[in-house]
């Protein structure tokens, strides 16, 4: 078997990998992990920051457990296995007229057990914000290879951990019921006018998303040179219905295709709080980075090519300086593990060693 493919992640850091094991059912994550001494754990690959890129280690890939479990449409929730695709989740809902609605824009590949242990984002944050807040309970098979259900109170030990806690191998999750949307596409001026109307949108009663588009992404899509917003309404507000309303987020996920042809390969995913959002696109601007990003919770995407490490650690300083988050929702994996604060790192590594003592799960991420 070509190991190749499992030696990568999205974020393009090469590993090496010992073997891939592809298990079945739960029953035989149990016997790998009771078995194996080192394992990284693969969802869809997507990550961003190298939490699935293997060490030398044995892969343990979810993309067989993709069952569908016990849907009840009274309470809203739907038991699914972790390797289950997000898009084929909403594909099965959609004949309940239910949908789970966090939504990266990795949503066609990413796994449930992905990105359960990333807490991934999305679009849709300022509504809905991270999965974690829709699991209503995890199972996690522990480096003994034990398995145990997880309610509210012990969740945070496996999400957003990055599989460094457990494998996750299934969830519960909360639905709603499936919504109607419409969106709006807004060319502003500058950066006071995006930033005002961007304040403004979040307090609409039925916005779901706020997305921005700097100049350069902007005339890459071939809108005019300015910034733009997306607003995305879980009602009729939106100029853009039906048909049109598919083609704008169509061009909404055209982004990240387009920067990549541009050569800005890498991405970044920095957290700001509204307020510092002016300096710090004003000093994308200035160092001619191009950005988009989920600005309604101030999670913004510069890109960057892939010999601008040093602009990288440049802009993680200005980051930091005006008292932001190096990573809102990519995680730290191998990528941001030299941008990560002392004590946050102290809080991790406890956790790590009591969830997983031998230091058997994804070795060498995050701490
Ligand atoms: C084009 C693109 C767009 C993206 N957009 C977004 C976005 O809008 N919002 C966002 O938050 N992220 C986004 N991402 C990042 C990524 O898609 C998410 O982090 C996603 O949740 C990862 O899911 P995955 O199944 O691909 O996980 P993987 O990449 O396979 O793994 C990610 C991490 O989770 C761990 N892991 C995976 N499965 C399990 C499991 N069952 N148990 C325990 N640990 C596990 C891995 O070890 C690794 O550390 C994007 C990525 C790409 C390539």
């Amino acid at each position: 078997m070509n190991l190749l493919p499992y030696e990568y992640d999205a974020s393009q850091i090469k590993g090496k990998a010992k073997q891939v094991i592809f298990p079945q059912s739960i029953g035989q994550v149990k016997s790998i992990v009771a078995t194996s001494p080192k394992i990284t754990i693969r969802g869809g690959g997507t990550g961003l920051s190298g939490g699935a890129v293997p060490n030398g280690d044995i892969v343990l890939d979810t993309s067989k457990l993709k069952k569908i479990g016990k849907l009840d449409q009274q309470r809203k929730t739907v038991e699914v296995e972790a390797g289950v695709i997000l898009d084929d989740l909403e594909a099965f809902l959609e004949d309940y007229n239910l949908e789970f609605p966090v939504n990266p824009s990795s949503h066609t590949i990413c796994t449930i057990g992905g990105m359960i242990a990333t807490d991934a984002v999305g679009s849709r944050a300022i509504k809905y914000g991270a999965t974690s807040k829709w699991a209503r309970w995890i199972e996690v098979v522990d480096s003994k290879g034990n398995i145990g259900r997880k309610g509210a109170t012990e969740m945070s030990d496996y999400t957003n951990m990055e599989g460094i806690t457990g494998v996750i191998v299934k969830a519960c999750l909360n639905l709603i019921p499936k919504q109607k949307r419409t969106a709006s596409l807004i060319p502003v001026k500058d950066l006071d006018e995006l930033l005002e109307l961007t304040q403004k949108l979040k307090s609409h009663e039925s916005i779901s998303m706020v997305e921005m588009l700097d100049e350069f992404t902007s005339k890459g899509l071939g809108l005019e040179e300015k910034y733009h917003l997306i607003a995305e309404f879980e009602d009729n507000t939106g100029k853009m219905k039906d048909e049109k309303y598919t083609e704008l987020l169509n061009l909404r996920d055209k982004v990240g295709p387009l920067l990549s042809r541009e050569g800005y390969l890498m991405i970044e995913d920095p957290k700001l709080h509204h307020n510092k959002l002016k300096d710090f696109l004003t000093w994308l601007k200035i160092k001619k980075i191009p950005c988009f990003g989920h600005i309604s919770v101030g999670i913004i995407h510069p890109r960057f090519k892939p010999n601008e490490e040093k602009l990288i650690s440049e802009m993680m300083k200005v980051v930091k300086k005006l008292g932001g988050q190096v990573s809102g929702e990519h995680g730290i994996g191998i990528l941001k593990k030299k941008f990560v604060d002392p004590q946050d790192k102290n809080i991790i590594i406890n956790v790590k060693k009591r969830t997983d003592p031998e230091n058997k799960f994804n070795s060498g991420k995050i701490i």
